[in-house]
């Protein structure tokens, strides 16, 4: 979440400025990738339920297009702003080019909270925002897809009436379809369970046997659930989950010492990832303040709900048993904790590796729709493991020659491969 001191361009645009130092990288190289390419910014009108007319600012920033089509979410929440997105579009360019796939980066949100929208009113704005960027999106230019507090249904909204302004189907313009108009099978839980591959990699790495490791997670949406699921199915146990808690506007962390049962808590969620208090008091859980969850004695910590969670004052919680931090959500950690955690020793797998799992099949999607050919689930997973083991393996392999950190070693090779596309290009 944003508050006055805390603004994710400006981290976005200072880890650049460090890693551009590092890499001696020339001016017109350093101009082209320290900020966006292209920004829009519009408003969306919509005729709401009681027949008022509701004006949304709604957002596509694409950051960089070298490698590919911009490529990254579109975010729904009450608090977004231009410079978020241009954070994580920022952010995508790095994510695609450390896992090595053809795309560069984009982002869009809409300013607004679902929660007080109905279906008919969240269509209308899905709607509105692809008819005022239509000309400026499309499959070889921008493939926007689901992320905080959007879904396949969104994504299906903005497709038809892409597809009606242009006339034709285009199934490869947006990814994270529902299986059946042109999803992946494997995308829903293809983000939490690449974070879980390359955390299996890390510990390996660190000879720490996953089937003994506890972790405390941050989120219960689209990539702690899976992520979750992936991490209890290895043998690895989680003992606490923290969420928001839309009815008293606050974050709780739901804690159970010998492991949360997974099924138990979704039985007690609702979509947007948020937990009945009552009833999971009544199965047992401790309901903790919402910054417990970085307090907890485990081995793994697992922030997959928003950024600037790791900051300045919630970073001195960390408990001296935490050896991995394994970022989910993107941004989760302000650059002074970073250089707390990185003082501490503790092991991290920076968030444009640790969640790039979802673009990468997102990238799957794409081929698949293009192909008009669809694999079997195995085949998609086994692929996704397969490439974020890979990318993993070359940023290790990278900080351990050169004992470089693992975001500054993540974000030398996905930096060098952009800036090279540039210069391949003749842009600078
Ligand atoms: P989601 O909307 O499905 O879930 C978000 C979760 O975070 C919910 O459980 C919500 O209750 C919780 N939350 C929100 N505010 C909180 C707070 N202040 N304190 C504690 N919990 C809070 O979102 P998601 O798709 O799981 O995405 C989570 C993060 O992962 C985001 O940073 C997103 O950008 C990133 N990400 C998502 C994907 C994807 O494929 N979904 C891919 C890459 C990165």
């Amino acid at each position: 979440m944003e508050t006055s001191s805390y603004n994710p361009y400006r981290v976005a645009q200072s880890q650049f400025d460090k890693i551009a130092a590092v890499l001696e990288l020339d001016e017109g190289v350093r101009q082209i990738l320290r900020q966006p390419m292209r920004e829009y910014q519009f408003t969306i009108p919509v005729r709401m339920d009681d027949g008022t007319v509701r004006v949304f600012n709604g957002f596509r920033v694409q950051h960089n297009d070298a490698r590919g089509p911009a490529k990254g979410g579109i975010r729904f929440h009450p608090m977004e702003t231009i410079d978020t997105v241009r954070a994580l579009s920022m952010w995508m360019t790095w994510k695609c080019s450390v896992v090595n796939i053809p795309l560069g980066g984009g982002k869009g949100g809409i300013v607004c909270d679902p929660h007080h929208l109905s279906m008919r009113e969240q269509e209308q704005l899905c709607r509105g925002w692809v008819r005022q960027i239509a000309k400026n999106v499309g499959p070889v230019t921008d493939i926007p897809a689901p992320d905080v507090m959007t879904n396949g249904q969104h994504m299906l909204w903005i497709l038809d009436e892409y597809e009606t302004i242009v006339g034709g189907r285009y199934p490869g313009f947006i990814t994270g379809k529902p299986v059946g108009m042109g999803g992946s099978l494997g995308r829903t839980e293809a983000t939490g369970y690449g974070v879980i591959y390359v955390l299996r990699e890390a510990m390996r790495e660190l000879n720490i046997p996953l089937a003994k490791t506890t972790a405390s997670i941050q989120g219960f949406g689209n990539v702690a659930r899976y992520a979750t699921e992936l991490f209890i199915r290895l043998g690895g146990t989680v003992i606490s989950i923290a969420c928001w808690d839309q009815g008293d506007k606050t974050s709780y962390s739901y804690r159970k010492k010998n492991g949360i049962n997974l099924d138990e808590l979704r039985s007690i969620s609702d979509k947007f990832g948020g937990i009945d208090k009552n009833r999971a008091r009544d199965l047992g859980y401790e309901i903790l303040p919402g910054d417990a969850w970085i307090q907890q004695d485990v081995d793994v910590l697992l922030p997959a709900a928003l950024e600037n969670q790791i900051n300045r004052e919630t970073v001195q919680k960390i408990s001296p048993k935490v050896k991995i931090i394994v970022e989910g959500a993107n941004g989760p950690t302000t650059p002074e904790a970073d250089e707390v955690i990185k003082q501490r020793n503790i092991f991290v797998i920076p968030d444009f590796l640790a969640n790039a799992g979802g673009v990468t099949c997102s990238y799957f999607e794409q081929v698949q729709c293009n192909s008009n050919y669809f694999w079997e689930k195995d085949e998609v997973l086994s692929k996704l493991d397969t490439a974020m083991t890979s990318a993993f393996a070359s940023v290790h392999e990278l900080a351990d020659q050169k004992k470089l950190y693992m975001r500054d070693a993540a974000y030398t090779i996905a930096v060098s491969r952009v800036a090279q596309a540039v210069r391949q290009r003749g842009w600078a």
